[in-house]
């Protein structure tokens, strides 16, 4: 194997966090379930068994993440391993729609809510640390923004309760 710049360590330090850390996560998920599906069994096989299913999903898991992390990190051009990574993202908006939601509730008010509905064009590019190829990947993303809750009080009819939910619904959604 040939020897990695610092450029190709780094992205490959990165997967592999990924990939343990995701390991991690459903190895601790997969020993509990396995202790609470071996709860007729005595203590040793139990924890043994429980310690055993955890750690082979953890591998499982920390394998297929690294080699889905290295195939998306190889050049399709040079085919220098670890070599891909993002180095631009750029968004133009495409669509900005308002949008409504009703729904009854139980003592016959409606409660609506509007949002702003926003459809991007996105455009990742990625580069390759060894030979420069630069690669596109474009993608749709929707966003909601403003997104307001009015209870509609059914017993006067046609007034909007003020009292909409004050606690600050507008989200700023996340990137
Ligand atoms: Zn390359």
């Amino acid at each position: 194997m040939t020897q990695l710049t610092d450029q190709q360590e780094t992205l490959r330090a990165s997967i592999k966090k990924g990939a343990i850390i995701g390991g991690v996560i459903l190895g601790v998920i997969v020993a509990a379930l396995a202790y609470w599906l071996l709860g007729g069994q005595d203590g040793m096989i139990r924890q043994g068994g429980a310690g055993l299913a955890g750690l082979l999903a953890a591998g499982g898991v920390y394998r297929k993440s690294m080699s889905s992390g290295a195939a998306g990190a190889k050049c399709a051009k040079c085919n220098a391993a670890f070599s891909i990574s993002r180095t631009d993202k750029a968004e133009a908006l495409v669509k900005s729609e308002a949008r409504e939601s009703r729904k009854e509730l139980e003592n016959g008010d409606t409660e609506i809510t509007t949002w702003i509905e926003e459809i991007f064009d996105v455009d990742d590019t990625y580069t390759c640390s060894k030979c420069a190829d630069v690669s596109h990947k474009k993608y749709q993303s929707t966003r909601k923004r403003d997104e307001k809750t009015v209870v509609k009080s059914a017993g006067k009819k046609g007034a909007v309760a003020a009292k909409a939910n004050s606690r600050g619904k507008t989200k700023q959604s996340k990137n």
